[in-house]
Formats: C-alpha cells, sequence, structure tokens
C-alpha cells in the first residue's frame, strides 16, 4: 500500500487487509452498505415499529419498512458495481415508491428520490454536497405530506438531522463526524413526538390520545440515519 504521494503507509502490514478509515465520501460502495446496513436493522426493529405503529397507527410499519429494504436491496442488485451513489439512491427512492404501501412509502420513495436527484450525478459526495442533499430531501417529503416539525411525523426526525448536518458541515466536519451529528439529531428528534400530538398521517385521527406514543416514522428515520452513520463509521 502508498500513500498519495508514493510513500509507502508504514502501518500497512504486508498481507493485511486495509485498514478501514471513516469515509470521507459518499460513493456507491458506501450506498451499498448503507442500505445493506438499514435492512439488518430494519428486520430487528421490525417488531418495535409494528408495535408503534399499533399504538397510533394501524400497526403495518414494521411490515411496510421491511417490504421496502428488500425492494431497496433487490434494485441495487440490478445495478453495476461502479453506479454512482447518486443513481444507485434514486433507485432505492424509486424502488421504496413502487413496493411500500401506506403513507411511509411514497415519503421515503421521495426523500431518497430526491436525495439521489440532489446528489452530484457522477462524482462521489462531499459532506457539505450530502448535507445539501439531506436538506433538499427533507423539503421534497414537506412539499409531499405538508408536515411541518412538530406534527410528529418522520419529519421530526429528517428535519434536525438536516438542519445540523448543514450545520457542522458547514464549519468543516469530515462526512463521518457529520453523520455521527445528524444521527444523533434524528434520535433526539424521535424521541422528542413522544409528548407530541399528531397533526398528520393516521395518527392524527387519535387527537389527544396519539400523545403519549413516540412516531413510528420518526424512529424508522432515526434508523435509516444511524444506519448511514455506521455505514460511513465502519
Ligand atoms: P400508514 O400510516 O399509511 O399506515 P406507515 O404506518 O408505514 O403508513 O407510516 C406511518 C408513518 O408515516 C407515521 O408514523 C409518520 O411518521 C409518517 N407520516 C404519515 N403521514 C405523514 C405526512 N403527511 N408527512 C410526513 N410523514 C408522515
Ligand atoms: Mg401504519
Amino acid at each position: 500500500m502508498t500513500s498519495m504521494d508514493g510513500v509507502p503507509d508504514p502501518t500497512a502490514g504486508a498481507g493485511s487487509p486495509p485498514a478501514t478509515a471513516p469515509a470521507t465520501h459518499l460513493d456507491g460502495g458506501l450506498v451499498r452498505r448503507w442500505i445493506a446496513e438499514l435492512a439488518q436493522r430494519l428486520r430487528a426493529a421490525e417488531a418495535r415499529l409494528t408495535e408503534l405503529d399499533a399504538a397510533i397507527g394501524d400497526a403495518d410499519h414494521g411490515t411496510n419498512m421491511t417490504r421496502g429494504a428488500r425492494a431497496a436491496m433487490a434494485a441495487l442488485a440490478e445495478h453495476d458495481e461502479d453506479t454512482a451513489a447518486a443513481r444507485l439512491v434514486a433507485a432505492v427512492g424509486h424502488s421504496l415508491s413502487r413496493s411500500v404501501g401506506g403513507a411511509s412509502g411514497p415519503l421515503y420513495g421521495t426523500w431518497f428520490n430526491a436525495l439521489g436527484r440532489s446528489l452530484p450525478p457522477e462524482l462521489p459526495a462531499t459532506a457539505m454536497e450530502l448535507a445539501t442533499a439531506l436538506g433538499a430531501a427533507l423539503d421534497a417529503v414537506q412539499q409531499l405530506g405538508a408536515a411541518e416539525l412538530g406534527d410528529k411525523t418522520m419529519v421530526d426526525a429528517l428535519a434536525p438531522a438536516a438542519r445540523q448536518a448543514r450545520e457542522v458541515a458547514g464549519s468543516g466536519a469530515d462526512l463521518a463526524g457529520m453523520l455521527r451529528i445528524a444521527a444523533g439529531a434524528a434520535e433526539d428528534g424521535a424521541v422528542a413526538t413522544i409528548p407530541l400530538r399528531a397533526r398528520r398521517g393516521r395518527a392524527s385521527y387519535l387527537g389527544a390520545r396519539s400523545e403519549g406514543h413516540q412516531d413510528p416514522g420518526a424512529t424508522s428515520a432515526a434508523i435509516v440515519l444511524d444506519a448511514l452513520r455506521d455505514a460511513a463509521d465502519a
């Protein structure tokens, strides 16, 4: 192994695999690791997501998300190894829109699709480019679903993540560092939905009875971002 200027890397042992380092760019390989991690996380969280949706919805969010993850994995498998990140992310969006019913299918489909469309079409994305794309993806979800921050939806996780990503990328954070902050903000946002009254989606039919329960979509959105954080940290 040699470093960029051709000097041998003294830390590279002969025959040992290169040490993995936190990702500095979102490339096709990172998208694939993200979605594989996400599929695994969603399988593990399926019962919990369904339970959360049983409390304030119709108990299908866990199965909706695992169905989506399977469709996303199948969509990625149809693309060449060297397909750019932007194209892969948009393909995930299409697969979710096609395969997942309910409110969350089109909303997540739109989020991934807008994310992919906002990323640089050919080159791996920098932290700032990913932060910008997270903002564009949030805007697209809000345009489709009309949820504002505090309405007890996935927006309560996606919006703080996008805001924090932009803030820390603006102050020079690297991609993995930015994603740690963004994923933390999404998780905090999901937990903060507990006391809220739902104003969008099925849960809004419950009025005050939606209070005291964590929103399933905000919970899955935090998982989406934490899977990306995890993939970037590997
Ligand atoms: P459905 O509500 O159709 O059964 P899911 O159970 O899969 O679909 O997803 C429910 C989640 O979708 C909610 O917990 C909420 O986070 C999200 N959601 C519902 N409506 C909206 C909306 N208008 N904008 C943003 N997110 C929404
Ligand atoms: Mg549901």
